[in-house]
């Protein structure tokens, strides 16, 4: 019997850790998932699970998308560290350092939105259409755009929740809620900016609600930045916001809208609702995405 190369994924978000023993989407060997505490007792908690499937031979190398900021530059001193975080505790921590010194495989890092991008990339709804964004909208809003199969890497990651969008105020007197700059993109759009705004968690808002016609504007204004700048072959929009599924329909006609025939491709003129789409891999893009950076490091040589 065949039996196929497993690898190891670490899904590290803010609130939990999902750490995964797989090969791909339907063949996820062992899965735990365990709350976000402190970086020593988190990353742990990790290594442990791995040492097994490590010292048995089965896992060769580890992928991790990880919550942000990341030092993703090589050739910085705090390379694979988390930099500024507002959660306690977790501000410089080194977590490829820890991981690499607790498993004795080759670890990548990368941040959580282009884990996820990569994994439908390579299994989702993204597959075989390069470049491609994806999009969380939810407690946070972050982009990862894949071109060549890989996450860009710029001066740092690109941070496309942060851009500016028509904001206003007679419509949405909403100040916005981003410590940085108030109404940028996940100032106005994000789940914490709904509940601010609204008093009610964006699942609980009903869909009849006129202020989602206002979320669907600042969404579709985003993108239509995006495609523009871009020019992405799909856009895949995931996170919590993005599970209330009324409003892919309604950022479709909108994006058509902005646009106004401008960008003269079919995917966008006649079948938009097949170019902005839902994750592939539903709640799986992160913990799958994270199998597919361990398969990229382990399946070609390690640059110094
Ligand atoms: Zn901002």
């Amino acid at each position: 019997m065949n039996i196929p190369q497993l690898y190891g994924g670490i899904e590290a978000g803010g609130t939990k850790f999902v750490c995964v023993v797989a090969s791909g989407p339907g063949h996820i060997v062992e899965e735990v998932r365990f709350s976000t505490t402190t970086p020593a007792e988190t990353l742990g908690k990790a290594i442990q699970f791995f040492q097994s499937f490590i010292a048995s031979g089965k896992v060769s190398s580890i992928g991790v998308g990880c919550f942000g900021p990341l030092d993703l530059n090589p050739k910085s001193s705090t390379y694979g560290f988390i930099t500024f975080t507002p959660k306690p505790n977790w501000s410089n921590t080194d977590v490829r350092g820890a991981l690499q010194r607790g498993l004795d495989v080759p670890i990548a890092l990368d941040t959580d939105v282009n884990a996820a991008g990569l994994g439908e990339s390579v299994w989702g709804a993204s597959k075989g259409f390069d470049p491609s964004l994806y999009l969380t909208i939810g407690t946070g809003i972050g982009g990862g755009y894949i071109q060549d199969g890989k996450p860009l890497l710029g001066l740092l990651t690109p941070e496309m929740g942060h851009i500016r969008i028509p904001h206003s105020r007679d419509l949405d007197p909403f100040n916005g809620c981003c410590p940085f700059h108030g109404d940028c993109f996940e100032g106005l759009a994000s789940g914490p900016a709904i509940e601010k705004r609204l008093g009610l968690t964006g699942a609980n808002v009903p869909e009849n609600d006129a202020f989602w016609d206002i979320e669907a504007d600042y969404i579709a204004s985003a993108l239509m930045n995006y495609i523009l700048v871009l020019s992405p072959r799909k856009i895949i929009l995931g996170g919590g916001v993005m599970q209330r599924e009324f409003l892919f329909p309604k950022v479709c006609r909108r994006v058509h809208e902005l646009l106004n025939g401008y960008v003269a491709s079919k995917s966008i003129l006649e079948n938009i609702d097949d170019y902005i789409v839902p994750p592939g891999l539903g709640t799986q893009s992160g913990s799958l995405g994270a199998i597919a950076l361990a398969m990229q490091i382990g399946g070609r040589k390690i640059e110094a």
